[in-house]
């Protein structure tokens, strides 16, 4: 019974992970058809240190995260750089497409025309190995993780699909709330 109880009142990572109900989605990146236009808007756009990765805006599988100061000094230098890149230059930031004899021209999108401009690979700044949690982890495991891997943040995924996103801010607010202090006062390591 104490058990079933204890379980019953643990917060989820369904429960602290932003967004919640009623806010704006993620602010996602797609691994291959987003141009450079629209990602530098997203970055100018948002203010947060970083933006998940997916596969699609349809299947949301996750695969990657990139920091937002990453990404902008990637874009800075790609457009000092120039060669021949423009605004609609698509921004490949998935892996590359599996390897056959012709790997070097089939990595790249299909959906790619011939006459676009070439992509801009920045696929060396994606952490291709984001940590993720299921929406099922207790709060409790996600501090524990938090604070012996001094994350920074952490997604969550249910079957691969990403949900949302634990920020260390967002833990110690939680823990704010649990023990009602404010989150400042609260020693994280
Ligand atoms: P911090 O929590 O340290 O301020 P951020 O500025 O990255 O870090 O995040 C601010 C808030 O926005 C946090 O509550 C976080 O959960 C949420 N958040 C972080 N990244 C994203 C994102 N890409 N899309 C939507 N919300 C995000």
């Amino acid at each position: 019974l104490e058990a079933k109880e204890e379980v019953t009142h643990t917060t989820l990572a369904a429960h602290a992970m932003h967004p919640r109900p009623g806010e704006p989605p993620l602010t996602l990146l797609t691994q291959e058809d987003m141009t450079v236009g629209e990602v530098r808007q997203l970055v100018r756009d948002s203010t947060c240190n970083g933006f998940p990765v997916v596969a699609s805006r349809e299947s949301h599988r996750l695969i990657g995260f990139a920091l937002r100061r990453d990404l902008t000094l990637a874009l800075e230098n790609a457009s000092e750089r120039a060669e021949g890149l423009d605004d609609s230059s698509l921004v490949l930031l998935g892996p590359p497409r599996a390897g056959t004899a012709r790997a070097s021209v089939t990595s790249e999108p299909l959906s790619c025309p011939l006459h676009a401009a070439r992509p801009l690979k920045l696929r060396s700044i994606v952490d291709d190995a984001p940590l993720a949690v299921s929406d099922r982890t207790p709060m409790d495991t996600v501090v524990d993780m938090f604070r012996k891997l001094g994350l920074r943040q952490c997604l969550v995924t249910r079957n691969g699909r990403l949900l949302g996103i634990i920020t260390k801010k967002d833990v110690l607010r939680h823990m704010a709330q649990l023990a009602n202090e404010d989150p400042k006062s609260i020693m994280f390591n």
